[in-house]
């Protein structure tokens, strides 16, 4: 039997486990950062399968798995452990709702967490084709600033481990169960975000030459804004900004002192977020000094973008479709623009972060991440478990 039927077999067998596991996780979500019970959760689990951990951070800790092939081989394999502060619905879920007030898995963590335990059971059981190391990161506050992956990589840690790649993936509800969706380079931006005001004098509506009208600047930053993407972006790299809400004056016939804008930046570089913040700060002094006004901008830089290395990407690839066939295999043409803290990690090593397949009509798991109906199928396991337990293993034994 081949080394790849022997994950799928072993998949198979501890499904159950890991479909239990994640509802019960599922039941008792704890929101970013005060993983607490989560945490005491996996360490138990680990500590079943006898396998160490450390524990860089407060919440969430690392699993160190001793392959049976000597080697100074490390790959690091992250699941993100918290969960939503929010109250979830849906029929779908009703036998393993959430019972912790305030709290809901609705972005599949719980799912990701009970996935890596079900890989941690395969690897003990293959531990002969295993070569070094492998670390079983169990990583807190992916959904909050600053991002439990940017402290984990700031814990030093992994450096210390010698990690010389990384995994990551994360239910996808809009992929069938039994595919899986990534892409070379850039799959994922860097979500930033903005605060500006816009600081003019008041006045009468009908007298607007004594005032400094900071609506009027407001609009006309609002437009030129647009223009940093067409005129200053290289046409073949992506960017966007939104303005998401302005908010300024109180009546049709003031003329305020003020106006307030928020919105979001997406870029795929620091290069490009670092070019947009001086063009924005540019063009708010140019606006607002022709006309008298002044304003204040807060460039709140996010997670990096998730940059995928070539090499690691296609061994998800080349897993992917000796497991399951090419058709299984659905490589992205354009990257998402939302955000995930995997990309921390991928500054500092070279690493893979893929889609595997939750959303069906069958269980009512196709709502978009964040979702109070959010739902992952079960069948996501089928392909998650092997995929990362093939990622580590080999047939050379
Ligand atoms: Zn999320
Ligand atoms: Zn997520």
């Amino acid at each position: 039997m081949s080394i790849q039927q022997k994950v799928k077999e072993l998949a198979g067998k501890y499904r159950d486990y890991m479909i239990q596991t994640r509802r019960y996780l599922h039941q008792h979500p704890e929101v970013s950062y005060k993983e607490f019970e989560t945490t005491k959760f996996i360490k138990s689990e680990l500590d079943k399968l006898g396998i160490p951990y450390e524990s860089p951070l407060e919440t969430g800790c690392v699993g160190i798995f001793e392959g049976g092939i000597t080697s100074d081989k490390v790959v690091a394999l992250r699941a993100d452990i918290d969960a939503l502060a929010m109250t979830e619905e849906g029929e779908a879920k009703q036998e393993f709702l959430s019972k912790n007030a305030g709290a809901a898995h609705c972005c599949g963590h719980d799912a990701h967490t009970a996935n890596l335990l079900g890989v941690a059971h395969i690897l003990t059981e293959l531990k002969e084709h295993v070569e070094g190391k492998v670390l079983l990161l169990f990583q807190p506050g992916e959904e909050k600033l600053p991002g439990g992956g940017r402290l984990m990589c700031e814990s030093g840690f992994l450096n210390k481990q010698g990690v010389q790649s990384i995994y990551g993936l994360h239910t996808s509800p809009s992929h069938d169960p039994g595919t899986i969706a990534s892409k070379k380079g850039s799959m994922m931006a860097a979500p930033d975000e903005i605060e500006i005001e816009i600081f003019g004098v008041g006045g009468h509506a009908a007298r607007p030459h004594e005032a400094v009208d900071p609506i009027v600047l407001a609009a006309q930053f609002v437009s030129t804004a647009q223009s940093i993407i067409s005129r200053s972006i290289d046409p073949t790299d992506s960017a966007v900004i939104t303005i998401g809400r302005i908010e300024g004056g109180t009546a049709h016939n003031i003329i305020p002192e003020s106006v307030k804008l928020w919105g979001t930046v997406r870029t795929f570089t620091k290069k490009n977020a670092e070019l947009i913040e001086r063009r924005l700060h540019a063009i708010l002094k140019g606006i607002t000094e022709a006309a008298g006004g002044t304003y204040k901008l807060d460039y709140n830089y996010g997670y990096p973008a998730v940059l995928n290395s070539v090499k690691e990407t296609d061994a998800v690839f080349n897993n992917m479709i000796s497991l399951f066939g090419s058709d299984s295999v659905i490589e992205m043409t354009a990257p998402v623009m939302a955000g995930e803290d995997f990309a921390f990690y991928q500054e500092h090593f070279p690493g893979a972060f893929f889609f595997v397949g939750s959303g069906s009509k069958a269980s009512d798991s196709q709502y978009v991440w964040h979702h109070p109906k959010y739902n992952v199928d079960d069948r996501f396991f089928d392909v998650a478990a092997p995929l990362v337990a093939s990622l580590v293993v080999n047939d050379s034994q």
